[in-house]
């Protein structure tokens, strides 16, 4: 689902920046070391001696979570519950029918729902840490970032998304990570040095961590793939779990209504621009009433767009309760990222990025082409 990240990466603790952003920009060839530089040592040992005694762990994850916020929230929970420390799970809101076999998942709080927002508001306030995964904004938590915000407890970030706002006091922020599941499995292994993978890692661990890995880079095809991807998938799927199994079960899994649904976009809704190299995809509140469309059944669709040769972005524009919700995707050096923030309040990768609108959809999508012709040159320069 995830396109490439950028080719940047730090692991790092905020007072830290502008020593660690030297390192990087002067050795842009040192993947393999991300994970060991000083500062990077410096927050792992810090969390080692924070987790070598009980704690009360509260991980969260951002709004609409997919495969990879939800596998990476409840294969480090699952780690800590191991570890003996109290863990509570929290998402900002509901998540798609076909995660809801992820190991673990029937303990995850929902905030958003009324009969979980107490409890989740008394598990935060408890917390002596809240991890903030597969996201670096807190406005991507929807009402739940204020409460995240205004909670005394420590903050941990583990992401892999660009320009992260700096509220947590430690980070494990690394853009070259296909996945925050990936950094969940190096954290892993780097909190317990010289202990057996197996040891560490379960397979109800495997999966979760799989699926969030699998997932963002769109089953091992996009940019974002390393070799250190296909060395952490190696070591997890030593555990064995079945990973065919786990592919199935999220993306073989669909009720026939979201295929009927996919054959009516891709037939009628799929616009391509030649000029601009772009498709585009626009859904209304009702067409996703008229096929009983409901949350996550859309993801992956703007991806489509993309199989057209030629077409290097692809944007999908989705009406729901009074929004728009608008997904990019990019190949190559056109970096979606910086349309999407530029224009519609937006971020995420620079080849898979998302934004939202409360202008109408005629509208909202009237301003995506108005943009086009400032990006032709970009767009048209790609390889
Ligand atoms: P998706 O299209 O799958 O919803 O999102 C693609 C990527 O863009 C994800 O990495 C996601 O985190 C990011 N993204 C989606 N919506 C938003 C948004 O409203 N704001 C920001 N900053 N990032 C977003
Ligand atoms: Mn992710």
């Amino acid at each position: 689902m995830k396109r490439g990240c950028e080719n940047k990466r730090l692991v790092i603790k905020i007072e830290q920046i502008p020593t660690v952003l030297l390192i990087l920009w002067l050795d842009p060839t040192r993947h393999e070391v991300h994970f060991k530089q000083k500062s990077v040592n410096q927050t792992v040992n810090e969390l080692i001696s924070f987790f070598s005694v009980r704690q009360n762990v509260v991980i969260t994850m951002h709004r609409d979570p997919d495969a990879d916020a939800l596998g990476s929230s409840l294969g480090w929970a699952s780690y800590l519950i191991r570890k003996g420390h109290a863990v509570t799970v929290i998402s900002p809101n509901d998540y798609a029918a076909n995660l809801a076999w992820l190991p673990g998942i029937e303990q995850v709080l929902i905030y958003e729902k009324g009969s979980d927002q107490l409890l989740c508001k008394q598990k935060i306030d408890e917390a002596s840490v809240i991890c903030c995964l597969d996201f670096s904004a807190l406005s991507r938590l929807k009402e739940l970032g204020k409460v995240v915000q205004e909670a005394k407890a420590d903050k941990l970030m583990i992401d892999h998304h660009l320009e992260p706002e700096h509220f947590a006091k430690w980070m494990i922020w690394d853009t070259y990570a296909a996945a925050t599941a990936q950094l969940i499995y190096t954290l892993i292994k780097e909190m317990e040095p010289g202990v057996p993978l197996t040891e560490l890692i379960d397979q109800p661990i495997a999966e979760c961590l799989y699926a969030g890995i699998m997932t963002d880079t769109g089953s091992f095809r996009h940019a974002n793939v390393t070799p250190e991807v296909h060395l952490a998938v190696a070591d997890l799927m030593r555990t064995g779990f079945d990973a065919s199994r786990v592919h199935r079960l999220i993306y073989d899994n669909a009720p026939l209504s979201r295929l009927q649904f996919l054959g009516y976009v891709l037939s009628q809704k799929l616009t391509v621009i030649p000029e601009f190299r772009t498709a585009y995809m626009v859904l209304t509140e009702a067409e996703l009433i008229r096929f009983n469309s409901v949350p996550g059944e859309t993801e992956g669709i703007v991806n489509y767009g993309l199989q057209v040769e030629n077409v290097v972005m692809s944007a999908l524009f989705i009406e729901r309760r009074g929004e728009v919700k608008i997904s990019f995707r990019s190949v190559g050096s056109f970096s979606v990222r910086d349309l999407a923030s530029a224009h519609f309040s937006g971020g995420g990768h620079k080849n898979a990025s998302g934004g939202r609108s409360d202008q109408t959809i005629k509208e909202t999508v009237d301003q995506f082409l108005s943009v086009l012709p400032s990006y032709q040159a970009s767009l048209l320069s790609v390889d």
